[in-house]
């Protein structure tokens, strides 16, 4: 299985996409995650990656698609994957089939998980996370006990750059002008699919079970 997921931030795609990867026992491939783990480990990659996050733009292509490049150079990676993150512009979406077709696959599916941006706001704004141990908290979906307080170690809770509101509707807006051009191109392929990521963690979970099996219904026709 190869599919992707798109979505704006704060839609849930990094949590269907853990799911979904447990599910089909593949790989979850998260440029934000690597990007984030490069940060966290100071290197050149990292530096540039965060000078970037940190106004709420895009990482630049070339340094996005070398991410990727490597990524899919690994055996573990080639046998399928959930990818999330990634593709953000046409061109990356343009390398990507390329390098899907130096492997002899091709996408079984684009899931683009839809939440309107009011929603994005007050889900993005109000993550809290651990500076000791890293639990993750929401002001006002999962609150601690204690104000700025982790429930498990006593922590400090602190608010991820990228995570505050001006940073926020930045990102909204880089992804709705570049990453929009995307729905046109997957379309054209017919991999395309949007489905209503408001719904709970379980039934847009179940949603995507959905798709994958009606594709898998109409390939086998
Ligand atoms: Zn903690």
């Amino acid at each position: 299985m190869f599919i992707l997921l798109m979505g704006p931030p704060g839609a849930g795609k990094g949590t269907q996409a853990d799911l979904l990867a447990e599910k089909c026992g593949v790989p979850h491939i998260s440029t934000g995650d690597m990007f984030r783990a490069a940060v966290k480990a100071g290197t050149e990659l990292g530096k540039e990656a965060k000078r970037y996050m940190d106004t709420g733009q895009l990482v630049p292509d070339a340094v996005t698609i070398g991410i990727i490049r490597e990524s899919l150079s690994k055996k573990e990676n080639q046998k399928g994957f959930i990818l999330d993150g990634f593709p953000r512009t046409k061109e990356q979406a343009a390398a990507l089939d390329g390098l899907l077709a130096e492997l002899s696959v091709k996408l079984d599916a684009v899931i683009d998980i839809h939440v309107p941006g009011t929603e994005l706001i007050n889900r993005i704004t109000g993550r809290r996370i651990c500076k000791a141990c890293g639990a993750n908290y929401h002001a006002l979906y999962n609150p601690p006990r204690a104000d700025g307080i982790c429930d498990k170690c006593g922590g400090v809770l602190y608010q991820r750059d990228d995570d505050r509101e001006t940073t926020v509707k930045k990102r909204i807006e880089v992804y709705n002008e570049q990453t929009k051009p995307l729905i046109e191109y997957y379309s054209r392929h017919g991999q395309y699919t949007e489905l209503d990521g408001t719904k709970g963690i379980k039934e847009v979970f179940a949603a995507i079970l959905a798709i994958l099996s009606s594709k898998k219904t109409h390939d086998n026709l």
